[in-house]
């Protein structure tokens, strides 16, 4: 994919707010805070600083709209998974995702980050389950790949695949922000997302 324009769109919290133009394909990534999200969104878009790294637990919870080339969008979905979240925060929270993933027509796909080097957590499976109940094809990226050496790469893969119950046909790309690693793979999945 060549990147020709990035830009941030808007942070929405509502549908109103949403991008108006429904005929550019929507990718969204979901995971939870401090996965790797933003990095990941920066180096897919070779942008250093598009996407904000390192959110802080008090960080605003919006969906972040990335333009690309004026053709189709990349989506930041708000992370989760801070243990000091009030009630009515995380109320927000499923209330803007199930807003989104139920209701965004040009939405094609919904990706779900997890961090290589560790179990799945109960929130990332009830994700990945949520993902799939809203009739999506079950895509897993999984982030920071530099930070296991080569031969431990498979041991971590299984666990993920495992944990979340993976099927046959869903599909497990490890990636790497630092050295780039999976970048062309990701890339040419979601090209091929965009021909069906
Ligand atoms: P977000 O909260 O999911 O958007 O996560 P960030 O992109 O802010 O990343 C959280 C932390 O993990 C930051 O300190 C990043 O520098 C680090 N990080 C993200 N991706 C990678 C990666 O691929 N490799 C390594 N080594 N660190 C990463």
């Amino acid at each position: 994919m060549k990147i020709r324009s990035a830009e941030i769109l808007i942070s929405a919290v509502k549908p109103a707010q949403y991008p108006e133009d429904i005929n550019q394909p929507e990718i969204a990534m979901a995971g939870r805070s401090n996965v790797g999200k933003s990095s990941t969104i920066n180096m897919l878009l070779n942008r250093r600083k598009l996407a904000r790294t390192s959110s802080s637990p008090g960080k605003t919870q919006t969906l972040n709209f990335y333009g690309i080339n004026d053709e189709f969008r990349l989506v930041d979905l708000p992370g989760y998974g801070y243990a000091k979240v009030s009630k009515s925060a995380k109320a927000t929270w499923g209330n803007m995702m199930e807003t989104y993933l139920s209701g965004r027509e040009n939405l094609v796909a919904v990706f779900l980050l997890v961090d290589i080097r560790h179990k799945p957590t109960a929130q990332d499976k009830q994700m990945y389950e949520w993902i799939k109940h809203f009739g999506f094809q079950g895509i897993v990226i999984a982030t920071k790949s530099d930070k296991i050496s080569r031969g431990q790469r498979q041991k971590h893969l299984s666990i993920i695949k495992k944990e979340l119950e993976m099927e046959a046909d869903d599909i497990l790309i490890p990636v790497s922000a630092q050295n780039r690693d999976g970048k062309e793979h990701v890339w040419s999945l979601i090209e091929e997302l965009f021909r069906v």
